[in-house]
């Protein structure tokens, strides 16, 4: 674990509130699906922030959400290249054994930005057996959604009739029961978690197949 200034390389918008702070990597090591701690420099205020990009890039690449009000996300958004953010990290146990990757179906559950950890999977392991359900409210915040393999991405948008599914990750969960043997990861929002978990539970799928990160 280390700590340290890093350049920032670029911002993406991928919409009007949510968008790509792409940092030189350095020296950094990190597993799929671990967070840093991200702020600017000298303010004693930083968030966490998971890994978007594999543990294979040049650079590190982080999706985030401006939270309007928020003390770290705005200030991220109005960064430009060359600027400085101090990076702290990595952290965290939201991880896959790569030893249960061959063999094993995993169903990534996640609402906004909470896909980010799926994607360093998605990135990560190769060969990865794996299905993303991604709650959005539209089907524009399907962030880079063709990163993801033909029918392997369901995007349910609770606003937004074009999308794959019209309604919340819990309702295509109910109409659509995944399978028992899987292994579940949970990420985003904790109302969204509480109530997949209690639809995976009643599925009869065990605690230990489900693992959680709560954004917020
Ligand atoms: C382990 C972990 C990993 C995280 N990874 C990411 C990530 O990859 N991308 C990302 O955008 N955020 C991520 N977050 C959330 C992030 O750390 C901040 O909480 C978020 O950016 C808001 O920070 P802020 O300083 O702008 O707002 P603050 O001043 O901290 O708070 C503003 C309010 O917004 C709420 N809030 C926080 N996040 C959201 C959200 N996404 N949508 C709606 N309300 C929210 C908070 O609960 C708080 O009430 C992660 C959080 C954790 C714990």
């Amino acid at each position: 674990m280390r700590r340290g200034l890093h350049k920032v390389i670029g911002i993406d918008l991928l919409t009007d509130h949510t968008f790509s702070l792409r940092l030189e990597r350095k020296d950094v090591t990190f597993l799929a699906g671990q967070c840093f701690n991200i702020g600017l420099p000298d303010t004693a205020v930083n968030r966490e922030y998971s890994s978007y990009s594999s543990v294979f890039d040049d650079e590190l690449q982080f999706l985030v959400r401006e939270i309007e009000g928020g003390q770290v996300s705005p200030k991220l958004k109005l960064l430009k290249p060359g600027d400085s953010v101090e990076v702290d990290g990595a952290y965290g146990l939201f991880t896959i054994d790569p030893a249960l990757v061959p063999g094993h179906s995993f169903y990534f559950i996640g609402t906004g930005t909470g896909i980010a950890p799926f994607h360093c999977f998605v990135k990560s392991f190769r060969g990865l057996d794996y299905k993303i359900i991604h709650g959005t409210r539209y089907a524009n915040e399907a962030y880079n959604r063709l990163d993801y393999s033909k029918g392997r991405y369901i995007n349910c948008a609770t606003r937004d009739k074009t999308a794959d599914f019209n309604g919340r990750v819990t309702e295509y969960l109910l109409a659509n029961p995944p399978p028992q043997s899987a292994i579940y990861y949970l990420c985003g929002n904790r109302n969204m978690i509480n109530d997949v978990y209690d639809i995976l539970r009643e599925l009869d799928i065990s605690s230990s197949q489900i693992i959680t990160e709560v954004f917020f």
